[in-house]
């Protein structure tokens, strides 16, 4: 059997007064024709990055709405997971090399996951290329209707990597990803869905946190409360360019020299180039002590997260590939304005000049800050369209809502 996660129940009804009769109701009318539909998501972290976010909420809420669904995640060594790491840039369209030893080991870990692999499910929902060979691997008859979810943008994958994934994705008979640009013309087995990724507005990193006791939370890191605060939430990986959010943090200090910048980054379990990453970026920020890098292991959980968010003046997201952003919709649910890369799936979330600002270069995301921190109330009202626009379209309930409409169109 895989390794299970037993995340926290939650409850549906708790989203009523956030989201509104109307997506509740809708919801609980699609849950009733798929009463003891047996779901089984499997991923490869239970800890750490988007994906296992969004499985800590939809999980429980598929249970409360009667769904008999579960939450796997496959084994692996640091070895299969320097491999995966590998798969997921060379997808994303870095010139990464693939050698066939990577590749046995690979297909060596979702063979031993798959045939590890257990039950009999209505749908099985395989979450990012790390556990993609499942379907190829498991005992026959322990999935019924077979779904890839993809969370990463493979829009220019590097050949190598997408030749070899290709024919493990076209054995599912649905894929789903983020954007329809992500979508290879090769995707020629499943059919196609597009759902964006959602934030759950109830999870203690993005309930609503008083700003004082937010503050008292941040400034145990040595921050100071009277001095604008920069921040951006992310993994330490090259996609997500924390260097470049450096360089651009010190061409404003020289006209806000009172700014502090965070970088605040949780070390995934599957995902060891992390450390590397992190180091590269505390030399990157060199001696500068107004500049913060910390990640869980300083006891930056969920929570802290949530208060970093809350109390910054600007949030970042400088990202130069980006699957979705979470950390986007976050802090908009916060009000915070927010810079970010005009990549991926940020372009959804900052809409440029409404909910923040799209940026394509580290002299662009300078003067952008400059121009947040010169005018709290500009910054005040993009945070508050945003807050706005997250409401209306990434919250967990209507992610909710597109899976069971999926899973109710493939029941025979
Ligand atoms: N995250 C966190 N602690 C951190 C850094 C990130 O809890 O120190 C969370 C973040 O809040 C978000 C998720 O990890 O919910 C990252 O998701 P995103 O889609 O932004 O990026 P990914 O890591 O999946 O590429």
């Amino acid at each position: 059997m895989l390794q299970m996660v037993h995340p926290q129940p939650k409850r549906l009804e708790d989203y009523r007064p956030i989201v509104g009769d109307a997506v509740v109701d809708e919801i609980l009318r699609l849950a009733d024709r798929l009463k003891g539909a047996r779901v089984a998501h499997v991923n490869s972290t239970a800890f750490g990055g988007g994906v296992a976010e969004i499985l800590q909420s939809l999980v429980p809420l598929m249970q409360d709405v009667g769904l008999e669904a579960s939450w796997q995640v496959i084994e692996g060594s640091d070895e299969f997971f320097n491999v995966t790491k590998a798969c997921h840039n060379g997808l994303q369209g870095m010139d990464v090399p693939f050698t066939d030893s990577m590749k046995a080991l690979w297909t060596r870990y979702n063979q031993l996951n798959g045939e590890q692999f257990e039950g009999e499910y209505d749908f099985v929902v395989v979450h990012d290329p790390q556990p993609a060979g499942l379907i190829s691997f498991a005992p026959p008859g322990t999935g019924r209707h077979w779904i890839w979810r993809c969370h990463i943008d493979t829009s220019h994958p590097h050949p190598a990597y997408w030749d070899f994934f290709l024919p493990y994705i076209n054995a599912y008979e649905v894929a789903v990803f983020t954007m329809r640009q992500y979508v290879d013309p090769g995707v020629q087995g499943p059919s196609i869905r597009i759902i964006a990724p959602t934030i759950d507005p109830l999870t203690p990193k993005n309930r609503d946190i008083p700003l004082e006791e937010a503050w008292s939370e941040v400034e145990k890191f040595g921050i100071q409360r009277y001095k604008p605060l920069v921040t951006q939430v992310s993994r330490f990986d090259p996609w997500k360019d924390p260097l470049g959010v450096i360089d651009a943090y010190r061409k404003v200090r020289k006209e806000f020299p009172e700014t502090q910048l965070a970088l605040v980054g949780s070390m995934a379990a599957d995902d060891p180039e992390g450390w590397y990453y992190l180091d590269k970026t505390c030399r990157h920020a060199g001696e500068d002590d107004q500049i913060f890098i910390l990640h869980n292991f300083h006891g930056v959980g969920a929570y802290q997260v949530g208060c970093f968010q809350t109390v910054s003046r600007i949030i970042v997201q400088k990202s130069i590939r980006e699957g979705f952003g979470l950390v986007v919709s976050e802090a908009l649910w916060k009000g915070k304005p927010v810079i970010g890369g005009d990549v991926g799936g940020i372009p959804l979330q900052v809409l440029d000049g409404q909910t923040g600002f799209l940026v394509k270069s580290v002299e662009e995301c300078a003067e952008k800050m400059r121009r947040l921190l010169r005018d709290p109330r500009l910054a005040e009202q993009m945070g508050q369209a945003g807050k706005d626009h997250v409401r209306r379209h990434f919250l967990i309930t209507r992610h909710l809502r597109d899976y069971l409409k999926l899973l109710d169109e493939l029941r025979p």
